[in-house]
């Protein structure tokens, strides 16, 4: 039975040594709560790292420490103490977090950082690669394991692979400042299915993809040659009947049953009337906007004096990667400005702020949550946020008002929620106001909005989401195009060598070159050359190309082919002159000329080419959105004044505008009028290339290079497999 098989930097569990074995407390965390109900109802695998440094466990236990995990279905990467540091608080932690984040200053990049990433990258992907069986599914996790989806599917490209990313993905031109920015997306582009929590994270990563790897992108799909990958919004949920339920429990409690922080609670608020209770949970981290949340309490105290000893803020701060000198230094800050406030404003009764430094079960959480008024959540950015869904859960009477940071990935669905700019205190303090002042029946109606959505896209169906989206894209083939691979390479060669009269067609760019920004440096090298030497021996072959007769006059004169140039406006035989085809008025085309070039001006990096019987503007070195309106634009004034005797062309990252009755199609008719073929092989990459496979005979072998729309009867990656692939022909 096929499985999934879970990739997370860390397991969901912590380990301690006990006696002579081994105890496993679950850990908590959003990627951890989350995904553990997913791994319990499947058949799942769940790949990562144990929590404890591999140096720590003596060899005797260690295999005690193997079946207890395989029990639970946990298989372990094992990492020493000294990897975990080169790793985890490496790159991931000093670079890709604070970058994510938008803390560009906080961020550093240096190349043993990025070393360790590959190798541990590395590790990961071994440790997966070993457990794969066939029809698995697999799922990759977060920041840390960036470079996995890429290193899985080279080595098995018939295997589905999701990633999902838990944090933000920035803007481009914060991406942009990545040192190995191209690296890093071609890593995450190794998966067939990439999430995200919101809708600009997606936008965010296709526009880096465009931009930096300029790969075609439609709508939400990128097109990688051969494979096509899907990217897509999931926003995570939570398990919402456990916190609701948990919070029905606690409400029916005994006070005997209370936990000591609930009592500490009840309290507070039998000695203060009208007293309310403000809640703040999150990591200690740079990230959650602590200081300057605290800031805003500060100045709500300082504006509305009417509220002293009346509100309070109990503020729970997760230690979190503790002992790096950033994270300490935030500590240092939050103790300070929360003694500075409390200094100021504690009276003999009342101190404004509770503070504590510690985690808290799951118990105390449910207390703190469902016994506050109001919950402060303000991070300057956060890729969800767990937090705010699972006090809103807790409401179980309606009441009780969520402030709620803008720059949470949260906020996109609790829009119900007082939303704040976490970097304007004074509006922050203000909306502290409104919170304490809003009047039941509006509490009632915005939590009642914000549950429906909670209780609706739970965790469960999050995963579920991925998954099933993951299982509908097909890694084979589509569209009844079958895929060059060794099987259908052996039956076209086995063709081949019955033969006798054998004709090859091939495009030039993008088939057997690669394109390049600047056209004249996209020459053949020497293999292509031997390749279409070869070839030529036994062969008709034909390079039927949209240049010009001067360039394929240049590079291909000395070989026996057949070249047809500008799209099949001219032809020549070996060792004949050009001839060209019909006359027709080139007046029409060069009419273009002045609306392009003012189209040009407008679009830094764009130019355009003038040839003998059409006329191109080129696009690929421009910004691909700006380039993809002004086509839309150009093609509506082309509309406009064209007639029926021109064509406007969609090349690759170009148009062009040609005579409508001249195509490569009428091209190949001619040539194959000729004589009597029984062996027909045409390779192309682009929109002009289908007019040569619609006009051959059906038994013609047509490929189209790359996974675009096509009537071709196969596919092929790249000019590099193309050139393989005709090399083994002739072996
Ligand atoms: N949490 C916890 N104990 C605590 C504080 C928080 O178990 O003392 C849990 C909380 O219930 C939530 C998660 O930690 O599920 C935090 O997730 P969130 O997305 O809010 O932030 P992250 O820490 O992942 O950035």
């Amino acid at each position: 039975m096929s499985k999934n098989i879970i990739v997370s930097n860390r397991l969901p569990i912590k380990i301690s040594k006990v006696d002579n074995s081994f105890e496993f407390t679950p850990t908590s965390g959003g990627l951890a709560t989350g995904l553990k109900s997913f791994h319990k109802q499947k058949n799942s695998l769940w790949v990562g790292w144990p929590g404890i440094g591999s140096d720590k466990i003596d060899k005797i236990l260690w295999p005690k420490l193997q079946d207890s995990l395989k029990k639970n279905n946990y298989c372990p990467v094992n990492l020493s103490s000294k990897e975990i540091q080169n790793f985890y608080y490496g790159l991931p932690n000093k670079c890709l977090w604070p970058l994510f984040h938008y803390f560009i200053e906080k961020s550093s990049f240096n190349e043993s950082h990025w070393k360790h990433y590959v190798e541990i990258n590395k590790k990961f992907s071994d440790v997966v690669l070993a457990k794969i069986e066939k029809g698995d599914t697999i799922w990759i996790h977060d920041y840390q394991l960036m470079l996995c989806p890429k290193m899985i599917k080279d080595s098995r490209p018939d295997v589905k692979i999701g990633f999902f990313l838990h944090i933000p993905f920035p803007s481009f031109e914060i991406f942009r400042t990545f040192p190995r920015r191209k690296s890093l997306l071609k890593g995450v582009l190794g998966a067939d299915l990439i999430g995200f929590h919101t809708y600009d994270y997606e936008r965010h990563f296709l526009s880096s993809v465009k931009r930096l790897l300029r790969y075609e992108v439609n709508f939400n799909k990128i097109n990688l040659g051969i494979r096509e990958v899907v990217v897509n919004t999931f926003p995570m949920g939570i398990d919402y009947d456990k916190f609701n339920k948990a919070a029905i429990d606690h409400h029916s409690r005994k006070a005997s049953q209370q936990t000591e922080l609930k009592k500490q609670i009840e309290l507070h608020k039998k000695s203060v009337k009208d007293g309310k209770l403000i809640l703040s949970i999150d990591r200690l981290d740079y990230t959650k906007g602590v200081l300057n949340r605290v800031k805003a309490f500060e100045q709500f105290l300082n504006k509305f004096p009417e509220y002293l000893e009346k509100v309070r803020l109990v503020m729970l701060t997760v230690p979190s990667r503790s002992e790096e000198p950033q994270y300490k230094k935030l500590k240092k800050e939050t103790d300070e400005i929360v003694g500075r406030v409390n200094g100021e404003y504690a009276t003999v009764n009342w101190t404004p702020i509770w503070y504590y430094y510690r985690s808290m079960d799951f118990d105390e959480l449910i207390d703190l949550y469902s016994s506050a008024d109001i919950a402060m959540i303000t991070p300057i950015r956060d890729g969800m946020n767990l937090v705010a869904k699972e006090f809103v859960s807790t409401r179980i009477n309606g009441d009780g008002v969520l402030i709620l940071s803008e720059l949470a990935g949260a906020s996109k669905e609790l829009f119900q929620a007082l939303t704040v700019n976490p970097f304007d205190i004074n509006s922050m303090s203000n909306t502290i106001h409104d919170a304490i002042n809003m009047g039941i029946d509006e509490q009632k109606q915005r939590n009642f909005s914000m549950q429906k959505r909670i209780k609706r896209y739970t965790v469960k169906y999050w995963a579920d989401e991925f998954i099933s989206s993951l299982n509908e894209i097909s890694v084979v083939q589509e569209n009844g195009v079958l895929k060059i691979d060794n099987k259908s390479s052996e039956i076209i060669k086995e063709n081949y060598k019955k033969s006798s009269n054998k004709l090859i067609l091939l495009d030039y760019d993008g088939t057997l070159v690669e394109f390049n920004e600047k056209p004249g440096l996209a020459i053949p090298d020497s293999e292509t050359f031997k390749i279409l030497k070869d070839l030529s021996e036994e062969n008709d072959v034909a390079i039927v190309s949209g240049r010009d007769q001067h360039f394929l006059d240049k590079h291909f004169s000395d070989l026996k082919l057949t070249l047809v140039a500008e799209h099949g406006y001219f032809t020549r035989n070996y060792a004949e002159r050009w001839s060209e085809k019909a006359n027709f008025n080139k007046d029409r085309i060069k009419s273009f000329k002045p609306i392009l070039d003012s189209f040009s001006d407008r679009t830094p990096g764009t130019f355009v080419e003038e040839k003998l019987n059409s006329i191109v503007w080129h696009y690929r070195k421009s910004d691909p959105e700006l380039a993809n309106s002004r086509v839309v634009e150009f093609k509506t004034v082309f509309d406009s004044l064209s007639t029926d005797e021109l064509n406007l062309m969609d090349m690759d990252k170009a148009i062009e505008i040609i005579n409508a009755q001249v195509n490569k199609g009428s091209a190949v008719s001619e040539i194959i009028s000729n004589k009597d073929y029984d062996f027909i092989l045409c390779i192309g990459d682009d929109i002009t290339d289908e007019n040569m496979f619609e006009s051959l005979p059906k038994n013609s072998y047509t490929i189209k290079v790359g996974k675009k729309k096509t009537s071709a009867k196969y596919y092929i990656k790249d000019p590099r497999q193309v050139k393989s692939f005709l090399s083994f022909l002739t072996k």
